[in-house]
């Protein structure tokens, strides 16, 4: 695998982890094998016993699989990746591979919602709890630290608001605690952040997200140092189960192949979409990092090479405009999806965010004018005629 770092990105997102069959094929081939056969009895029990490396059981170990990681580890600049069945898979590996009851996370507020409840719910039940902070303060993460505090857990930027926290600021702070520091890595992509080259530990995937790119199928992936990955992560897979389908493997390996081209045209589209939206009548507010207006404006400037393809805005008139917006599209899709080459648009107090308690949602920014875009790859023109639709008629 290491010969493909003399490679730039684009080169290994098309060609790393590749290993030709003697078919010769072109396109990587799909292994939908469960299970592998030995030339012998001592084969097989050389490799259950470890004395040789080779596949046994694609629970752990399957070459579509093992393509996807190398081709994805390799985009992140990690020595090891792991693929998991789905984005809450990875995190739930990468928690139960590095902690052990009576240890505590402290995690941004700003997660993506089902995180919250795994932390708050499942691992608080195996005595690990959890203290929730603002993703920009510092000062918040520093005193919410323990003695017994093994993760700090983040997304940046954070969805839907795109608040956006300095990733090296924190690792530094880990490390001074002896804790990891895991950056969910779904909104940017490797294409616009590389978070292990700030000094996190970990990286965490969605797959399902703008790996895939096209909405089709739910995978994961959790990319670090062999040490942790390739051991405490691959064990928890190996044992516990929560693998990826080698179909599923394929699909994000070929999207893996075009994800830079796809993210330059998400992040053009939402660039203009949210100046755009900034002029409109109707809108009181535009979260996007690539507005001046946007609070760390700067940092993202600094820390991703562009700013991605999700954004929300705030209209005047609260839920019943926000709700006349949405359902006056035409073509962009109402779901909850997000990293699609198809628009879509939620509302996020009514769905995303709608178990949260009226004073939490305020606390988080999280209003009832708020709308959230993942602006996909259709023309600009035709995505801002879609919303304008609502917007003119919207009455304030
Ligand atoms: C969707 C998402 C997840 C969870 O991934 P699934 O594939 O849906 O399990 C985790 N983090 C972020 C930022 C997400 O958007």
């Amino acid at each position: 695998m290491n010969h493909w770092n003399d490679y730039s990105f684009n080169t290994r997102a098309i060609r790393a982890g590749h290993t030709r069959t003697h078919e010769g094929e072109h396109s990587e081939a799909i292994f939908p094998t469960s299970s592998y056969v030995f030339k012998n009895a001592a084969e097989a029990a050389a490799r259950f016993g470890h004395k040789e490396p080779g596949n046994i059981y694609s629970r752990f170990t399957n070459p579509t699989v093992r393509t996807f990681e190398e081709r994805l580890a390799s985009l992140e600049g990690g020595e090891r990746c792991m693929a998991t069945a789905s984005g809450m898979a990875a995190i739930l590996s990468t928690c139960l591979g590095v902690l052990k009851a009576g240890d505590h996370i402290v995690a941004s507020q700003s997660i993506f919602g089902t995180i919250v409840v795994l932390f708050n719910t499942i691992l608080a039940k195996y005595d690990i709890k959890t203290t929730f902070v603002n993703l920009n303060d510092l000062d918040s993460w520093k005193s919410a630290i323990q003695p017994n505090t093994k993760l700090l857990f983040l997304e940046t930027p954070s969805n839907p608001l795109m608040a956006v926290a300095d990733i090296s600021e924190l690792a530094t702070l880990a490390h001074a605690h002896d804790c990891l520091l895991v950056v969910d890595n779904c909104l940017c992509t490797p294409v616009l952040q590389q978070p292990l080259s700030l000094g996190a530990d970990i990286v965490i995937h969605s797959a399902t997200k703008y790996l895939d790119g096209q909405g089709r199928c739910m995978g994961g992936a959790v990319i670090g140092d062999e040490n942790i990955v390739g051991k405490d992560i691959f064990a928890i897979l190996r044992t516990g189960g929560p693998s990826m389908s080698p179909f599923n493997a394929w699909v994000f390996l070929k999207g893996l192949e075009t994800l830079d081209i796809r993210m330059q045209r998400h992040c053009d589209n939402a660039d203009i979409l949210a100046q755009w939206l900034e002029k409109q009548e109707a809108v009181a507010h535009v979260y996007h990092p690539s507005l001046s207006s946007h609070p760390q404006h700067e940092l993202a400037q600094k820390q991703q090479s562009r700013f991605g393809g999700l954004l929300s805005f705030e209209v005047k008139g609260g839920k019943k405009a926000a709700w006349h917006v949405i359902d006056s599209t035409q073509i962009i899709s109402i779901t909850g999806n997000l990293g699609d080459a198809k628009s879509t648009i939620t509302h996020p107090a009514t769905t995303t965010h709608g178990r949260l308690t009226l004073e939490q949602r305020q606390k988080s920014g999280i209003t009832d004018g708020l709308i959230r875009i993942s602006v996909g790859l259709e023309d600009i023109n035709d995505l801002q005629n879609d919303l304008l639709r609502g917007l003119a008629l919207t009455d304030n």
